[in-house]
């Protein structure tokens, strides 16, 4: 190992760059605690926390509020003992699954069983483009997707528990928002909100501030006591067509923001959300679209590199929606869409490749500038190109948005 002096950065710690064996250089900070520096690079480390200083002078606090470990400073960075790629998360997510967990089924649009496969992930997962509706769906898949998200009530506590006590906000409140806006344009009066999938009630925490009167179904026990007992919200722990005949027809909006790719069987979904609308209630719908994970694969492929975890998140995500079959599926259950557009990427938060555990808390974009950079600029493109395909969304959209509503 070779080590070589470098000079006291702006914030008095004193960086020496070394060279490993794999000839990556990463930091050795401050008083001789090897421990301190994970992932930086030599450059990164002022920078970030310069940058930081001026974009995130509450982050320290945040940092120092987190018993479960020990924070350190390095200059104005925080970082600890842990390492990157072995991380914490509440849910069940795997990196392969074998034969015996998936399980091939037939399209979810047409019932067609002739596909072509187009990727294969996680082992065993493959995305496929039906032969006779060309909708793009995971097929073998997870047996029971849903299922990924019992995790356990302390890890997902963990992930959050600065939000539930005012000290943090979440990475998608500035999406929760702009869903939000949307809504109300259609529904200036708010009224009743049906979450459905909402997680800890995070979007629900932000609708209720805003004039909403939220209501959520959560299958998670470990999710519904989280978003029951630290926010406070009505969650009914079940699936959506178990709700009670008493909710039938009660809602102004029914909500499904990133669950719907989720849904293994959205024929039959779509008419149980269509039970619980008012008259002339509306579907809000938010999907990943499945032609920016065709554009960021071949992107990947061209540059040579093939992605771990895949770009299809397929344990998870069993039907990948773009413009075209979207539209197909809302159609062929009775919706018509009053609005389709496309939403500001999610910037995902990457504390966990500096503190081996995932938070749910915004991390300063200098941490990860290139993605956030590289998020914006393709949906600015996206706007460019909806314009070019006089409306279409193609493929530098990361979400499909759409509200609807349902033909009686
Ligand atoms: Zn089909």
């Amino acid at each position: 190992m070779k080590r070589r002096r470098a000079p006291w950065t702006p914030f008095g710690a004193r960086i020496t760059a070394v060279r490993t064996r794999s000839k990556r250089r990463r930091l050795h900070a401050a008083h001789a605690r090897p421990w301190l520096a994970h992932g930086l690079s030599a450059t990164d480390l002022p920078i970030a926390g310069l940058v930081h200083r001026l974009t995130h002078p509450g982050l320290s606090d945040l940092c120092w509020a987190g018993p479960e470990f020990e924070w350190r400073r390095v200059g104005l960075v925080q970082l600890i003992q842990k390492s990157v790629s072995d991380y914490e998360r509440g849910g069940t997510q795997k990196d392969e699954y074998s034969t015996d967990e998936v399980v091939t089924v037939r399209c979810p649009l047409c019932g067609s069983t002739g596909a072509v496969r187009l990727y294969r992930e996680h082992r065993s997962l493959e995305i496929k483009k039906c032969s006779g509706c060309s909708l793009i769906y995971t097929s073998p898949r997870v047996k029971e997707p849903e299922q990924t998200y019992h995790g356990q009530y302390e890890r997902y506590l963990t992930e959050a528990k600065l939000i539930f006590s005012g000290r943090a906000t979440h990475h998608r409140d500035p999406n929760y928002r702009e869903e939000l806006e949307l809504l109300e344009r259609h529904r200036p009066s708010r009224g009743r909100l049906l979450d459905v999938g909402c997680n800890m009630g995070m979007l629900m925490r932000i609708a209720r501030e805003r004039g909403w009167r939220p209501v959520g179904v959560e299958p998670s026990p470990a999710l519904h006591r989280i978003a029951t007992e630290q926010l406070g919200l009505e969650v009914h722990n079940c699936l959506l067509p178990e709700l009670p005949d008493s909710e039938d027809r009660a809602y102004d909006v029914v909500a499904l923001s990133d669950v719907f790719e989720h849904i293994s069987e959205p024929r039959p979904f779509l008419r149980a959300v269509a039970r619980f609308l008012k008259p002339d209630g509306i579907l809000y719908l938010k999907v990943p679209n499945a032609r920016w994970n065709i554009l960021k694969q071949q992107m990947l492929q061209a540059l040579g590199r093939t992605p771990s975890e895949g770009v299809w998140d397929s344990y998870e995500h069993v039907v990948h929606y773009d413009h075209d079959s979207l539209m197909r599926m809302l159609a062929a259950e009775g919706y018509k869409a009053r609005e389709l557009t496309v939403s500001r990427p999610v910037q995902v938060p990457v504390w966990h490749q500096y503190v081996g555990q995932y938070y749910q808390y915004p991390s300063p974009w200098v941490l990860d500038w290139k993605r956030h950079l590289g998020r914006l600029g393709f949906y600015h493109l996206s706007r460019l190109e909806r314009a070019v395909r006089r409306g279409a969304i193609g493929y530098c959209a990361p979400n499909l948005v759409c509200v609807a509503t349902a033909r009686r």
